[in-house]
């Protein structure tokens, strides 16, 4: 079975949108009068358009193309991963006949390295709690917005007992304006910030990634030198620079999400692929701003308003008890996230 396949139709729908985008910038900038044509003529204004668009009102996450590139780059990765993914089935087996015992609280200590070019990017003390509250939030089902769970989904919504807590700070200045999806930001060598103690802590990276990219997560059984999180500073936190629609910290715990094993909820393909969850409607594309319910795909009604979705950080407030379970065991006892569990709080 080829579990870790993105489909040729994901990325038509990709080419779709951006065509979509490309067109609704075309319409905005020539509105059929000679003079405006005449402007929209400069290649500069369109692509600067477009870029605008794409950048503010589109959520787009790189994880799963990242996670592509190393399974294809790195030969023992894909046996690795489907050793992962089967012991986390047997752990929910044994999670529901009660043959496991259900996980204690786990404390983890949050490493956050802010890379910096600028001082708005050199965000606050202040904006970094504020993320670290949203994840304890929403990952507790203590977010206030968890009321807004339609009642088709209320049985299903679920919560992991996590408690995240800022271990340190690390401030570096740089001359670079964006980083990319390489992972330079993580290796102190190329300007960056070296991961600090993966195995036991969270690394997320504070820095311009650009592209439109709003952050990236590794999943587990990837390269630990660079395990964690990568988010642009612009959708991390609730306050200082942090930009609507992406400045309730949800980009931060989608990301923390896929660092859980937790996969996009429309499982990056047609109605076919799943996200590896049983109680996750099926559907075969994301779903973008704040979309109405119902809201339906695949012949059942999207939960657009799952973390795991790519809605604005407003639309999105909750994790279902499936997803619950695929958390839990990366914290299993062979699980890629067992040095979590000797941890103290
Ligand atoms: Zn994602």
């Amino acid at each position: 079975m080829l579990l870790y396949h993105i489909l040729e139709s994901n990325i038509m729908k990709q080419k779709i949108l951006s065509v979509i985008l490309l067109s609704a910038v075309s319409m905005i900038l020539l509105p059929g009068h000679t003079h405006y044509k005449k402007e929209s003529a400069d290649p500069q204004i369109t692509t600067e358009s477009l870029t605008r668009v794409q950048k503010d009102s589109i959520r787009k996450c790189y994880t799963m193309e990242l996670f592509e590139k190393h399974l294809s780059r790195i030969p023992s990765m894909r046996s690795r991963i489907e050793g992962i993914e089967n012991r986390c089935q047997a752990y929910i087996e044994g999670l529901r006949s009660g043959k496991i015992d259900d996980l204690h609280p786990i404390f983890i200590p949050v490493v956050v390295h802010v890379i910096y070019n600028n001082e708005v990017e050199n965000i606050s003390d202040a904006q970094i709690q504020s993320q670290i509250d949203v994840l304890n939030q929403d990952f507790n089902k203590t977010n206030t917005d968890s009321n807004q769970v339609p009642e088709e989904f209320l049985d299903v919504a679920s919560d992991i007992k996590l408690n995240f807590k800022l271990d340190r700070i690390l401030r570096i200045s740089s001359k670079r304006a964006s980083w990319g999806t390489n992972d330079q930001m993580k290796f102190t060598s190329n300007g960056g910030s070296n991961a600090i103690e993966p195995r036991n802590h969270l690394n997320i990276w504070v820095c311009t990634i650009g592209g439109g990219i709003l952050g990236y997560a590794q999943f587990p059984g990837d390269n630990i030198n660079t395990d964690g999180v990568v988010i642009s500073s612009q959708y991390f936190g609730t306050e200082g620079s942090a930009q609507a629609p992406f400045n309730k910290g949800r980009t931060g715990t989608h990301e923390v999400g896929h660092w859980l094993n937790l996969r996009h909820i429309w499982g990056d393909g047609n109605c076919t692929k799943d996200d590896f969850v049983d109680d996750t409607p099926i559907s075969g594309t994301p779903n973008y701003g704040c979309p109405n319910y119902p809201t339906m795909h695949c012949d059942s009604n999207d939960m657009t308003m799952n973390y795991m979705d790519y809605v604005d950080d407003a639309c999105m407030y909750m994790f279902t008890k499936g997803q619950v379970e695929r958390m839990k065991a990366v914290f299993a006892e062979n699980g890629p996230r067992k040095g979590f569990c000797k941890n103290q709080g």
